[in-house]
């Protein structure tokens, strides 16, 4: 059902893509062939990755259902803090609307990491999540911002100034952050900046960090290992996904499309290097935390074990996603 329902909202989508005039008339065929390739490695995986992205090239909100005054109260009040492995946690919110924001933890054995802090007023979820899955949020050692935008790094601030945990960010995003929208006060203090290739390593988990501009200017994608019932599997996390590029126009957001695809690419090729057969999202929409979720009631294997393939999948979708908008305003 969800499969034919996706495949008509692509082919509507794709109709209005194609027909929307000038800007697509220089290189249709190129537009056309990275839809289909960003088609094809989505399969019924990441269907919702490709819808986010694909159809939204010429402009990131469009298509974008409305969303209901109550949609932040909902997406807060029907989230459900779950254990997708022995030592990783979801504590984000409910995927009914698209900014649902993720928020994952890391129990190390020596404290908690903690990758992003969903926006100001949903951080309550994270305490509560750790507290409801016997976790101590005091524990929380450190909190990495896979990129600067407010529905990731909106409880940071509360959670440093109470627990004391460091933020670490890209320098380009602490500076991109600082300079974004939002009350200085709101902001997590600048503790640590993550380099490009940095490992940290605290208790039974290493985190490998990259940099992958794209999204924004210092967006940071990570790698880390988690501990499951069949022994250790490799995680993989997109530290950003849409195509706003801050309202850029003419060259310059042909150049923020080259760049996000040659993070992509990257990523790729870090993902299968390091044989990472498990892909969390920072939007529980975009890995279908939830369907997972329930799966994982109903089967004896564990859902989030999707494999290398598919996770190199994820990637390459949004890659070519992002090659159709080179293709698209050179
Ligand atoms: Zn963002």
């Amino acid at each position: 059902m969800k499969s034919i329902s996706t495949i008509s909202v692509f082919a509507a989508a794709s109709l209005a893509f194609m027909a929307s005039g000038a800007v697509f008339a220089q290189d249709e065929g190129n537009v056309a062939d990275h839809f289909r390739d960003a088609y094809a490695a989505a399969g019924t995986d990441h269907y919702n990755l490709f819808n986010m992205i694909c159809p939204r090239i010429e402009n990131s909100s469009a298509g974008k259902i409305a969303t209901p005054e109550n949609a932040r109260s909902e997406s807060i009040d029907r989230a459900i803090p779950m254990q997708v492995f022995d030592n990783l946690y979801y504590v984000g919110e409910y995927s009914f609307w698209e900014s649902s924001a993720s928020a994952w933890v890391v129990d190390t054995g020596e404290g908690l990491v903690l990758i992003d802090a969903l926006y100001p007023d949903s951080g309550h979820l994270i305490e509560s999540g750790l507290e409801t899955l016997g976790l101590d949020p005091k524990d929380i050692k450190y909190i990495v911002i896979g990129h600067g935008h407010a529905d990731h790094y909106g409880a940071a601030r509360e959670l440093q100034d109470k627990y004391g945990a460091e933020v670490l960010m890209a320098e380009p995003e602490w500076e991109f952050m600082s300079n974004g929208r939002g009350e200085p006060d709101t902001k997590p203090v600048k503790d640590q900046v993550i380099e490009d290739g940095q490992e940290l390593t605290l208790g039974n988990t290493t985190f490998r960090f990259y940099i992958t501009p794209g999204h924004t200017p210092g967006t940071v994608s990570t790698i880390f290992n988690v501990q499951g019932d069949d022994g250790e599997h490799v995680v993989a996390q997109w530290g950003g996904t849409g195509f706003g590029f801050g309202g850029a126009e003419g060259d310059e957001k042909i150049e923020w499309f080259r760049t996000y695809a040659a993070s992509a690419e990257r990523f790729e090729s870090l993902v299968r290097d390091q044989g990472a057969d498990v892909m969390i999202a920072n939007h529980p929409g975009l890995d279908n935390t939830y369907e997972k979720h329930a799966l994982s009631e109903t089967i004896s294997s564990n859902p989030w074990v999707i494999g290398v393939e598919k996770v190199a999948n994820y990637i390459q979708t949004a890659q070519s996603c992002a090659l159709a908008g080179v293709a698209a305003y050179k």
